[in-house]
């Protein structure tokens, strides 16, 4: 059908959608209004971690549908406590709440680490984040944010957050005062366009906030659940954090996300934190396949082959094209350019006929991978080979 049949006025304009719509999905592969096929690169910005409609989520959402959607998170659900303490027995983490969004799941460790403040810390509340950080778009999330022009945007931001550099541990040591209560970070920065903090610099930071009495609070939302091929991105260093949040990933598509502490610092009184969806058994059933999915040995080790075929394929395109190399952990990965053509590429790619190419540009000279964790072989092959022929035409003009 045509596009032009369906009128979109009635949706608020947030961002630049190109004229298609999709209206099915199926492991790596999406479908348009038309019928074209698209190989999906994206996955809903790294969140469908088992690929589109995967037949344990369907199965999942059937059964549990059918049973219990939402009794109110003032009461135990089954699939809750189940989720939660398999969270826990794979992580150092003792306690879990349950959100919605990266973004909501960040604003509880924030006010986590506020409350301790005023319990252990004479009301310290000021919280060291990266700059070019990404932690989502409620205020206190993009005050949060070191992503430039976000202090601005909706002025005035919520107050106390400092922002040091991504392993410049000494930029963070600087900021430290009485009033600081925790550091915050991005294992690898995601939008920032996949930079991993170094494992030294997260040994370092462990250190510090050992020192100073900090809490260590790292966001996981991207990294998490088997993203980078470990379970959690921390797990690469051998510190443990007092607090993390996952999201993206752990609901493989429906919304849901978490905020996991350690038992000494889950200072939450009656009243202080909840949300009318969080914990329903619906998402956190969902939650449950996938994580008795992404979470046994051999499906890790089997996103860390996929990786390394990704990433060869990656390095000899950028040898190929004189690019300046790939860069990531696991199926979180990024190739950057020589030039700023990586919008184009996008177009390009998903233009190609019969069958288009669904690929992110977070920078304008960097493309970032998002795969399923479940995607195969042969789809990564096709996506070199499809990456090539693009380059042909438009890195070599
Ligand atoms: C996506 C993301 C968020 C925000 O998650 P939402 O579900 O969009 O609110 C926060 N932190 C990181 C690191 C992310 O990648």
């Amino acid at each position: 059908m045509e596009f032009s049949k369906f009128d979109v006025s009635s949706l608020m304009e947030i961002t630049k959608r190109p004229d298609l719509l999709f209206v099915k999905g199926s492991g790596s592969w999406l479908e348009d209004q038309n019928g074209k096929r698209y190989l999906d690169f994206i996955q809903g910005w790294a969140v469908n971690c088992l690929g589109h409609s995967s037949p344990e989520m369907v199965l999942a959402l059937r059964n549990q549908s059918q049973l219990l959607i939402n009794p109110s998170p003032a009461f135990y659900n089954i699939p809750s406590i189940n989720l939660a303490s398999r969270l826990t027995h794979n992580s150092c983490f003792d306690k879990v709440f349950f959100a919605n969004s990266g973004a909501e799941a960040n604003e509880g460790a924030i006010k986590l680490a506020r409350k301790w403040g005023q319990i252990h810390k004479n009301g310290a509340y000021k919280i060291i984040t990266m700059k070019d950080s990404f932690h989502g778009r409620t205020i206190a999330t993009m005050s949060a944010s070191g992503k430039p022009g976000w202090d601005t945007i909706f002025a005035p931001q919520v107050d106390g957050f400092l922002k040091a550099e991504i392993n410049n541990i000494s930029s963070v040591e600087s900021l430290i005062d009485d009033n600081v209560v925790a550091i915050m970070l991005e294992p690898i920065q995601g939008e920032a366009g996949v930079i991993p903090a170094h494992i030294e610099f997260l040994k370092d930071l462990r250190n510090l906030a050992d020192k100073y009495n900090l809490l260590l609070i790292v966001d996981e939302v991207q990294t998490g659940m088997g993203r980078t091929g470990k379970l959690f991105a921390y797990q690469y260093s051998d510190i443990e954090p007092d607090i993390m949040t996952l999201g993206k990933g752990i609901g493989g598509g429906l919304p849901l996300s978490a905020l996991l502490a350690r038992e000494e610092v889950c200072v939450f009184a009656h009243g202080d934190q909840g949300g009318t969806y969080n914990g329903n058994p619906l998402c956190t059933a969902v939650g449950l396949a996938v994580f008795d999915i992404i979470s046994k040995k051999e499906f890790l080790d089997s996103v860390l082959r996929k990786a390394d075929r990704l990433s060869n394929g990656l390095i000899y395109l950028s040898h190929k094209y004189s690019l300046l190399g790939e860069r990531g952990f696991g199926l979180l990965r990024a190739l950057v350019l020589s030039s700023n053509d990586a919008n184009n590429i996008v177009e390009e790619a998903r233009n190609l006929t019969p069958e288009g190419l669904l690929l992110n540009a977070p920078r304008p000279n960097l493309l970032r991978f998002m795969p399923s964790l479940n995607v195969t072989d042969a789809e990564i092959d096709l996506l070199l080979e499809k990456l090539d022929y693009i380059f042909q035409k438009i890195i070599k003009k």
